[in-house]
């Protein structure tokens, strides 16, 4: 356990690693019960929302158990990596700044069993959940969409939701300003069709490589080399059977296929967006699966509740605080926070040296716009305050803010599209200054006690407690 973050070294991130290790922490909550796809499985796991893991060993209608939530929670995160928040940041910091090359491995389990043209039925041979009762039916969420720009031969990972439509057809919402969606709009222009590998229950070098944004790693930067990178050494992967891409060798599933541009639905969805709300029925562009390939004992994965946007916490922070760091040097530390949905909402620590780094801290949070254009609020604080706390960063809000002075705002900036209050994408954004003026940084000092730990002392919350009896000295009696 715990790899300092100087000496990180390879981490193990598979797929199979990951789940022996929730395992033997407590953290996999495993359920015997049969339950159901529909509805069933999510209803369950959404009851420890943002907590343990969960495997479903009995799914009903299939051989496949479905395991969620591997990755939900920070306990779970530090669990998986093997390694403190510390060890995780690095790992994500070294996606972005060390890059390494993949090795092509020729077999792996990922094709223990593979299913080519009228042998698939993705909704038979795959447990896809429904997850509410208002769904546009069976959605896969877990899928990771591997493809290649056609020009430069770059790859790009990304999660994407799929929206089972037949036997062996896909329905994939790509939204504006994804990765994915220009490589799709250059295949399309040359009217061919994008290949694509949707890996599901991969190695989660891959899956945190794939939650970057492109402001940490730009459309121009290989994210099979950042996954590789990640791990800390290559990634093994396998070549696809039916297109011509490579997977992590020890994927649970993979599915090939092609991502048409000439054939769409109109009425995918609705479905529960990352941020909690239901989107409305809009036009898909259409995948035509080729091959199906698993392991012979394939464990379906599936990302719901708060892991979709727990996902991203770590490469967002890694990737936000090596921007401020070289803007403004007086950062320290910089916190997504739960609430703000790990997309919304910054705190920002700065430690202050002098009387000339008075105001840095404000530039700083315009830097936090500037590097990620979705969030909406940052506060800055001294870093006395615990940013990894709310209470606490709550507090220097009620002691350290004049609101006449240290609330910043920024209209009609851009943000994230699915935030309905905003004007069509346009929104204030909110600074705020919760430092203390250098020069009167002595009248604010919080309380230090003694460094003493409690767990050393023998004590009681039992009733009844009385002093336990001490010997009388010696030579009293
Ligand atoms: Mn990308």
């Amino acid at each position: 356990m715990a790899a300092a973050t100087g000496q990180l070294g390879v981490l193990d991130l598979s797929f199979r690693t990951a789940l022996q290790r929730l395992d033997a922490a407590g953290r996999l909550l495993k359920v015997r019960s049969p339950v159901d796809p529909h509805l069933e499985i999510a209803g369950l796991a959404m009851q420890r929302d943002g907590d343990v893991a969960f495997l479903f060993e009995r799914v009903k209608g299939h051989t496949m158990p479905v395991a969620t939530s591997f990755a939900a929670s920070p306990a779970n995160v530090t669990t998986l990596f093997g390694c403190d928040v510390a060890g995780v940041r690095a790992a994500m910091e070294r996606a972005i700044s060390a890059p390494l090359p993949w090795e092509t491995v020729s077999s792996g389990p990922a094709q223990e069993v593979v299913r080519l043209g009228a042998d698939i039925d993705l909704g038979a041979q795959l447990p896809i959940l429904t997850h509410t009762a208002r769904d546009g039916g069976p959605y896969i969420t877990a899928g990771c969409v591997i493809a290649r720009d056609p020009d430069s031969g770059v790859h790009n990972a990304s999660f994407h939701r799929l929206q089972l439509r037949g036997p062996n057809v896909l329905a994939l919402k790509l939204d504006h300003g994804r990765h994915l969606r220009t490589m799709w709009e250059k295949a399309a222009a040359r009217s061919e069709p994008l290949p694509i590998a949707i890996v599901i229950g991969g190695d989660w070098a891959l899956t945190y490589a794939a939650c970057s944004l492109g402001a940490m790693l730009p459309y121009d930067r290989d994210e099979l080399e950042a996954a590789s990178g990640l791990r800390g050494a290559p990634l093994a992967l396998l070549p696809c059977r039916t297109v011509d891409l490579a997977v992590p060798h020890d994927s649970e599933i993979v599915i090939e296929g092609l991502l048409h541009t000439e054939r769409f639905v109109d009425d995918e969805g609705p479905f529960i967006e990352v941020f909690g709300q239901y989107s409305e029925v809009g036009r898909c562009p259409l995948v035509e699966v080729t091959a199906l390939t698993h392991r012979r004992d394939a464990i379906y994965y599936d990302v719901l509740g708060c892991e979709g946007v727990t996902l991203r916490k770590y490469i967002l922070e890694a990737g936000i605080l090596r921007e401020l760091r070289q803007a403004v040097p007086i950062v320290r530390d910089v916190e997504m926070t739960r609430g703000g949905m790990y997309r919304f909402h910054l705190v920002i620590a700065v430690h202050k040296n002098s009387p000339l780094d008075e105001g840095l801290q404000r530039q700083a949070i315009f830097a936090a716009f500037a590097a990620l254009k979705d969030l909406d609020l940052v506060i800055v604080v001294d870093d006395d305050i615990d940013i990894h706390n709310p209470t606490d960063v709550e507090y220097a809000l009620a002691m350290r803010m004049e609101a006449s002075k240290d609330l910043i705002l920024m209209p009609g900036a851009r943000c994230h599209e699915y935030v309905l209050v905003s004007d069509n994408g346009r929104r204030t954004k909110v600074g705020i200054d919760a430092t203390v003026p250098f020069e009167r940084h002595h009248e604010f000092l919080r309380a230090s006690y003694a460094q003493v730990r409690l767990e050393d002392y023998d004590t009681t919350l039992a009733p009844g407690w009385s002093r336990p009896e001490t010997p009388a000295p010696a030579g009293r009696e």
